[in-house]
């Protein structure tokens, strides 16, 4: 990875990490942002219980744009936290399963998914297995899990 692509990659993390402090608290779900960025646009933005109590980060982005928007087969998905490979609400798709959906081919998380709601997240092994690029900046997780310290981590 170029350092340019490091730095921008940083920079909209940082801007996901900012959109997870907006999340309504919840006792029983994580505060997560998320920001989809294509050729250097920032597409959608979400975060955590935007437009429902149940909605995800990376779902409230996605539902922002048409599932055949064709920036999406060229965009990176940047959440504080590992998508979801199963969710608590077994009726709504997990963030995994959106993404790929979407086509999106790049994700760039902060932090992967403690087992505090869901025993094994494999959002990141899923999104590899189907030829997802997948980069972790572990060294931004402390700031992302920042909003996140009223939960059992
Ligand atoms: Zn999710």
């Amino acid at each position: 990875m170029s350092d340019r692509q490091d730095a921008t990659d940083r920079e909209y993390l940082r801007q996901a990490i900012e959109l997870a402090r907006r999340c309504p608290p919840s006792a029983t779900a994580f505060s997560v942002g998320a920001v989809v960025v294509a050729n250097g646009a920032v597409l959608a933005t979400g975060y955590s219980r935007e437009s429902d109590p149940k909605a995800h980060a990376e779902e409230a982005a996605l539902a922002k744009l048409a599932t055949e928007d064709p920036r999406l087969a060229t965009a990176t998905i940047y959440s504080t936290l590992e998508p979801c490979s199963q969710r608590a609400t077994a009726t709504r798709t997990p963030c995994t399963e959106r993404i790929l959906a979407a086509g999106i081919p790049r994700v760039v998380i902060a932090w992967r998914e403690p087992s505090t709601f869901v025993a094994d997240c494999v959002g990141v092994e899923n999104l590899r297995a189907h030829g997802v690029t997948v980069v972790e900046f572990t060294d931004m997780a402390e700031d992302a899990m920042s909003m996140n310290h009223h939960l059992t981590l």
